[in-house]
């Protein structure tokens, strides 16, 4: 469709890699306008963990709508927004002995993550934020300044202030606990580096290459957080609502967060939803002091409530989740110890995966090569050198398998093609790579 050459700005980017024109969707499956169809390895970036259009939630919304269930309404307090925090409160925060406030942001992750920043800055009355290496936290402009990707940072136009970056497990590589330098920087009066309000981090980096940090290493951040009076802030976006195999990714590192930000899944159907959770005595604030239009997305409360309600009343879901999961690991250590010869790395827990490229134009072949086998994955990291690994979590074995199969004959074909072994480029070394 000429159109969107015509007028769509150039700022897109899932378009560029997947050029087609997409029309419908279920499932694992996404259908373009000449009915092809194709399997859903990237899902929304992390979105659309219970599937297109989900026919669970369908329902409830089409009976919502019909009804006339109010769709937008600011702030204010209705019976779907009622319904989803008892539903959030009974089953998700009650059974892990978790008390938190639950505040509603703009629809977007990083409103969640700027809502969690000002608060952590307000309460504390500090400014600095730590960031890590790699980290991704949304484009406005708060966020930016925690996010580490260069090409999003240059964008903003402006000077990015009040953060400060630290080294995320295994940068500096396996054997080294970063933590240690952030204890000791902290520590030292003369380090240079503000006393911070908060750490920012994601347990497994998504868009930074499916990075993960050890549990020990989560457990020591939160003991250098509490020693020196810092909030812990888990950004739980994209690895939250049980992509790790857990409701929280955080819950196999026994640590307990100040602030938690969810999004992206947690509007079930695809829906605009995101939240800060807070311990309640953060809850400072003044009425209206963070607002949004936005805040009050009903339709998102109702899918988001079924979604709760269906595959995380009991631990069936999440059992499941652990099972793919481990197969994914599994295919994924053969594929390259097969065709590695020190071009591939795997990386990840859950359902949450990667291969690991030498290069990104390596990763870019592959994905590319799995596109015209009708397979939609793409690449994540800081030269988009790793396969992203992201199906729905619904997803059945079968298309698992599928979708594991191409891009399988992907790197078999690229390695046939290939030469010797391209040389290394330094930041692919060190980040931390298989955890349960
Ligand atoms: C996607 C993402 C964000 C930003 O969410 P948007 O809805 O794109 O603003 C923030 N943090 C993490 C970890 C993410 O994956």
């Amino acid at each position: 469709m000429k159109i969107f050459d015509e007028i769509e700005s150039k700022v897109q980017s899932y378009a560029r890699a997947f050029p087609r024109v997409f029309h419908k969707a279920r499932g694992e499956f996404l259908y373009d306008e000449e009915g092809n169809q194709y399997l859903d390895f990237l899902a929304g970036a992390g979105t659309l963990n219970y599937g297109h259009n989900n026919p669970l939630f369908k329902k409830r919304l089409l009976d919502y709508i019909n009804d006339d269930g109010i769709t937008h309404g600011l702030d204010m307090h209705t019976r779907a927004k009622g319904e989803f925090l008892e539903s959030f409160n009974e089953k998700i925060l009650k059974p892990r002995d978790m008390e938190y406030v639950v505040q509603f942001t703009g629809p977007t992750g990083t409103n969640a993550v700027e809502a969690a920043m000002k608060i952590a800055r307000n309460v504390t009355g500090q400014h600095n934020i730590v960031t890590f290496t790699n980290g991704f936290h949304g484009v406005s402009l708060g966020s930016l300044a925690a996010t580490g990707n260069s090409h999003h940072r240059d964008a903003a136009g402006i000077t990015l202030s009040g953060t400060h970056r630290m080294p995320y497990d295994g940068y500096l590589g396996e054997d080294i606990d970063t933590t240690v330098y952030l204890d000791k920087v902290l520590t030292d009066s003369s380090s240079g580096i503000n006393s911070p309000a908060a750490v920012i981090v994601e347990t497994v980096q998504g868009e930074g290459g499916i990075n993960i940090a050890s549990f020990e290493w989560l457990y020591n951040l939160q003991a250098v957080c509490r020693k020196h009076g810092a909030l812990l802030i888990v950004d739980d976006i994209q690895a939250g609502c049980g992509r790790t195999g857990d409701y929280f990714s955080f819950e196999a590192a026994d640590i307990e967060p100040d602030i938690i930000t969810l999004s992206k899944s947690l509007g079930g159907y695809g829906l605009p939803f995101a939240v800060v959770l807070m311990k309640p005595e953060l809850d400072q604030w003044k009425p209206g002091e963070h607002n949004g239009t936005f805040r009050g997305n009903n339709l998102a409360f109702v899918a988001a409530k079924a979604a709760i309600d269906h595959y995380w009343s009991d631990s069936r879901f999440s059992s499941e989740i652990k099972r793919k999961g481990q197969y994914i690991s599994k295919r994924l250590a053969s594929i390259v110890k097969q065709y590695g010869g020190g071009r591939f790395t795997t990386h990840g827990r859950g359902m949450f995966r990667g291969i690991g490229c030498v290069n990104g134009e390596l990763a870019r072949t592959i994905t590319r090569y799995a596109f015209r086998n009708r397979l939609i994955i793409e690449t994540s990291g800081a030269d988009d050198h790793v396969v992203k690994f992201l199906c729905p979590l619904t997803i059945s074995d079968t298309n698992l398998k599928r979708g594991i199969d191409i891009v399988e004959n992907a790197i078999q074909e690229v390695c046939a093609k290939e030469g010797p072994v391209p040389e290394k480029i330094d930041y692919f070394d060190g980040h931390r790579a298989v955890n349960a």
